[in-house]
């Protein structure tokens, strides 16, 4: 270990135990030193791009202009979309259907951030020096208020009890037709982070996916917690974490979608439904799309080397896109950081703003997780700034962030693909009993803020009432953790 890491690690033994930091250390110093001697630490990109000394040098580094770029994305952009209020537009059609009530849906499954620890033990120490508690390594106290709880602790991540429970509740209660799983499934203790410990977790959920939902088309996709080195994936290379997935996932992908996943974890597949004999139906026309959003997180530390368009992510979602357009094809899109969250980098997230805009008409939704938290954002369009779509980020199955264990599930206008009702499932964790189902209804979307629908421009609104009204913004508030911390 490096004197930088002695020092790195001492200052961290202030808040954590000395063996988790020396953890921390092992898994992120490496990664952090290597890549920025790749780039950052070069003399000709210091004198030039850092210190701004060598200008009249060529240094070879250049700084592209994201207004260039996003010129390019729009310079084709369709002239329906002009006004910028293709969604909006569609659900005013849907709202003056006189037969609305009967007309078919769809029902959607999105949950995220399991972050399931098979450790975790009811009546330990929720309390302690480590990044998560609630283990038997922990001790077990006598003062009932430090003890874990049987279904989950805040602060903690979840006993496996949660999700075999929400499974109880997908497959009894919510029936849906389709699940996309957003990704983290591995605890949050990233200082013992190993390719046997991580690789044990995405198999566990993988068999209890093949036992538990198996009546349903299931979209899965890595979230930062999948990675064997924490948070960061290697795009000059495929990462062993999407070589070992594409066994486990297999069975989820055709033989395109698998092509493109290899590459780098992400990929484009038909929407399929299951039919009452067994078999898969593809839902013609309609896509879902998963994007890998490692290209954009701030703690992927090989991104202080690997710049621009990391995995050509972007060229690829753009020239998928283009493809559906052609084809008059529309799509759902699914990933794991949103990108209007502070994880994500801005200027990635700028350029994916434009593709978003560009294709207004084509993504119809989209879902992300990440931060644990129920939250929705809106896109706008680059030029005029006008609502053109809406982000759902769904709350966490984990507990860490001190909220209950939420999920959702959409239902979905089959003919436009456009979600109507945005329906919340919570577990409270501190009211229910031993041996009881925790998961129960909570609430949806335009019924708890009094919405019109769940368009673009009623987002908007929705978000001045926020800015505006007390009691609204601490609804959100407490919505937001669903009765957590
Ligand atoms: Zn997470
Ligand atoms: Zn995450």
């Amino acid at each position: 270990m490096s004197s930088i890491e002695d020092s790195l690690v001492a200052a961290c033994s202030v808040f954590l135990n000395w063996s988790t930091c020396a953890g921390f250390a092992n898994n992120f110093a490496p990664i952090v030193v290597s890549n920025l001697l790749k780039l950052n630490l070069q003399n000709n990109y210091m004198c030039t791009n850092v210190l701004g000394l060598c200008a009249d040098y060529n240094s070879g580094y250049v700084t592209l202009d994201p207004e260039q770029y996003i010129g390019g994305i729009l310079a084709d952009k369709p002239a329906i979309l002009a006004n910028d209020d293709f969604i909006d537009n569609l659900y005013k059609e849907i709202a003056a259907d006189p037969a609305k009530d009967q007309r078919p849906t769809m029902k959607f499954v999105h949950f995220t951030d399991i972050h399931m620890d098979l450790l975790y033990r009811a009546g330990a120490s929720k309390e302690c020096a480590d990044v998560i508690c609630c283990r038997a390594s922990d001790g077990y106290p006598t003062n009932a208020s430090l003890q874990a709880g049987p279904l989950g602790t805040f602060g903690c991540d979840i006993p496996v009890d949660v999700v075999t429970q929400m499974g109880d509740i997908i497959n009894n209660e919510v029936k849906p037709d389709v699940i996309l799983w957003g990704g983290d499934v591995t605890p949050h203790d990233q200082n013992s982070y190993t390719y046997d410990y991580v690789t044990s977790l995405q198999k566990r959920l993988d068999d209890w996916f093949g036992s538990n939902l198996t009546n349903y088309a299931l979209y899965p996709l890595e979230g930062n917690h999948d990675f064997v080195e924490p948070n960061s994936q290697d795009f000059t290379k495929q990462d062993p974490m999407i070589a070992y997935n594409l066994q486990l996932w297999d069975r989820y992908f055709d033989d395109q979608a698998k092509a493109v996943y290899a590459k780098h974890g992400y990929y484009s597949q038909r929407l399929r439904t299951k039919q009452a004999d067994g078999t898969m139906k593809d839902v013609e026309g309609v896509n879902v799309i998963a994007v890998n959003t490692e290209a954009c997180y701030s703690m992927n530390f090989y991104l202080l080397s690997q710049r621009n368009d990391p995995g050509d992510v972007l060229a690829w979602l753009n020239e998928t896109l283009h493809g559906f357009e052609q084809r008059g094809e529309i799509a759902v899109l699914m990933a794991h950081h949103p990108p209007g969250d502070a994880d994500c980098l801005y200027q990635w997230a700028y350029r994916f703003r434009a593709i978003l805009d560009r294709f207004q008409h084509i993504v119809r939704w989209s879902v992300y997780g990440h931060v644990h938290l129920e939250i929705m954002g809106v896109a706008h369009s680059i030029k005029n700034k006008k609502p053109t779509g809406v982000h759902f980020w769904s709350g966490s199955v984990s507990t860490w962030f001190e909220v209950n264990p939420s999920f959702k599930v959409f239902e979905v206008d089959t003919k436009t693909m456009l979600p109507i009702k945005s329906h919340t499932y919570v577990l409270d964790i501190t009211n229910t009993e031993i041996g009881q189902q925790g998961w129960k209804y909570s609430h949806e979307i335009t019924a708890r803020y009094n919405m019109t629908d769940l368009s673009p421009s009623s987002f908007v609104a929705l978000a001045e009432r926020i800015r505006d009204n007390e009691d609204v913004a601490l609804l959100y508030q407490r919505t937001q953790s669903n009765g957590g911390l």
